[in-house]
């Protein structure tokens, strides 16, 4: 059973196996440089407007377009990087209506700018591209293009990128830190087929045997958020009551699958409600909130969250943590939705705090079960998924070269935060922080130390020993005591620097905190009785 939990774990959406789990690459290239940090290239200038506008032409697995990229100019420099991936090719750069010179080194393209580039200004530049994408292998986690049939045999296409980078597929600076802060996301397809991206639909063009879709995004939002998704759609939709008013909430599936997303997609609502309660408003009210069909399992696409579970309950029908609570959900709505709050909303400045998204989104699991099932299932949920944790790497990466740290990140993570509710004692308050956090880093890129300082500004405690044990080691705390001549003797091991956290414990079926320390600590006990809170993510061992 452990092992197939494992295997599953493997395959969670959202983390890219090519520099991720699969992967224990420790050298890194002058590419992972290029790719993973902010170069002098990409700081000088501040994005503020992309306008993607791309053909896809599905019978030859072929894309051809232009990105015209605003920015800001912060301080002037002699070139530009803009990262697109090979095969696709850049074909033209022009500025201010002339055609600029670039040189190319792998993956990043440093374009010569020759106009004036007046600090303050909003400048403008459009990359022209084209090529045959790369080909998802196994969507979306060592993503690209996939080019799919539906079981009538029409085109059904989706993008996924994450981790890989937007790049595989649109020129764009593919650098987390920056979000853009709006974006326009035009598509052109042959006709019969429906193109959805994120955002709104402003505008539907009858191309003859096209058609051109406009999709405008009236929010920040990060490079691999941004998809499309082409197929012979259908919509149903719903208003939903939220706390900032109304919200459209659109379903886009396969025409055969209207009828099932109807009934299935009941979880989607119930979700906003369950989300909206433990983290704040949803976070794109204006861009509306969508699920859209794919031919991979899904994605945290944001406002256009993509959906390929099958219509099953569970992980494609498996429990993650093998309680049975698992069930009670589609793990792919409730999952991939939850990263509209953490990963859409709050977003990582540097892969290596991807935690961020998947800590606290996996978390987000657990509490979309405490808001219908109770406390207890949540707790059952988050405790059984400890059997996925392997405790290989710590969960933060390497910096500056976009690189992800272990696998852990989803459950270790979610089990770091559930400990951590124990410790804030008061489930209204730790309410609030979540709710805090979205609303301090609203629409921001974020480091886990802006994590870390808020949640102990706001419990007053010091948790850096905490957070260190967690995120930065490998070693589960383990409690080790000894009951003898009716005294208990207690103390941490397996412990970073400082570890001091108090856990709750039953002595003699009485309930108290305890305070161990890595210094053996001794207390009174009457009988052999001596139980630690499960809520509690450490070892406990009895030493003879
Ligand atoms: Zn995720």
């Amino acid at each position: 059973m452990k092992k197939i939990l494992l295997a599953l774990l493997i395959i969670i959406p959202c983390l890219s196996t090519s520099q991720g789990l699969l992967s224990k690459k420790e050298t890194f290239t002058r590419q992972d440089t290029l790719r993973g940090s902010i170069t002098p290239e990409r700081a000088w200038w501040d994005l503020t407007y992309y306008h993607l506008d791309v053909e896809v032409k599905p019978e030859e697995k072929f894309i051809s377009g232009k990105n015209t990229i605003n920015y800001r100019v912060l301080k002037a420099k002699p070139e530009l990087q803009i990262d697109l991936q090979a095969p696709m090719k850049i074909t033209k750069v022009i500025q201010d209506g002339d055609e600029l010179e670039f040189r190319t080194e792998g993956n990043a393209h440093f374009i010569k700018v020759e106009s004036e580039q007046p600090v303050g200004a909003i400048k403008s530049i459009t990359i022209y591209y084209e090529g045959y994408p790369r080909e998802a292998k196994r969507a979306p986690w060592d993503g690209g293009f996939s080019w799919k049939k539906d079981a009538n045999g029409k085109h059904f296409i989706a993008t996924s990128n994450q981790g890989l980078g937007a790049s595989v597929w649109w020129p764009n600076k593919d650098h987390m830190y920056d979000e853009v802060d709006s974006m326009l996301i035009s598509v052109t397809n042959p006709k019969g087929l429906t193109n959805v991206s994120n955002g709104r639909l402003r505008k539907l063009e009858d191309l003859g045997n096209k058609v051109k879709s406009h999709w405008f995004v009236n929010n920040p939002i990060n490079n691999y958020g941004v998809n499309i998704n082409i197929g012979d759609y259908v919509n149903s939709s719903e208003t939903y009551q939220g706390e900032k008013g109304e919200l459209d909430m659109d379903y886009w599936v396969l025409k055969d699958n209207l009828e099932k997303a109807k009934e299935h997609f009941k979880d989607a609502p119930k979700m906003m409600k369950a989300f909206e309660h433990w983290f704040g408003p949803y976070p794109f009210y204006e861009d509306s909130f969508k699920l859209v069909e794919v031919p991979y399992l899904g994605m945290e696409h944001q406002s256009s969250v993509t959906y390929g579970n099958q219509y099953k309950k569970g992980y494609l029908g498996n429990d993650l943590s093998g309680t049975g609570w698992g069930l009670k959900f589609d793990f792919i709505i409730i999952h991939e939705a939850g990263h509209e709050w953490f990963a859409n909303n709050i977003t990582y400045k540097d892969a290596a705090d991807m935690w961020i998204h998947e800590g606290f989104t996996a978390y987000s699991e657990n509490l979309f079960l405490d808001y219908y099932y109770g406390k207890e299932a949540s707790a059952d949920y988050v405790i059984g998924t400890r059997a996925n944790i392997r405790n290989d790497r710590p969960v933060i990466g390497q910096y500056n070269v976009n690189n992800e740290g272990s696998g852990d990140m989803y459950y270790k993570g979610a089990n770091m935060l559930h400990t951590l509710r124990q410790l804030i004692e008061d489930d209204e308050k730790w309410r609030e922080i979540l709710r805090g956090l979205n609303k301090e880093f609203y629409h921001q890129t974020v480091t886990t130390a802006q994590i870390e300082s808020y949640i102990s500004n706001k419990t007053k405690k010091d948790l850096s020993a905490f957070f260190n044990q967690y995120l930065r080691d490998t070693r589960i705390p383990t409690l080790e005591y000894l009951i003898e001549d009716n005294q208990l003797k207690y103390r941490y091991v397996n412990i970073v620097k400082d570890f001091d956290m108090p856990i709750e414990v039953k002595i003699d079926g009485k309930t108290q905190w305890l305070f161990p320390n890595s210094e053996w600590k001794t207390m009174a006990i009457e009988n052999d009785d001596f139980i630690v809170d499960r809520d509690y993510y450490i070892n406990v061992s009895k030493v003879k």
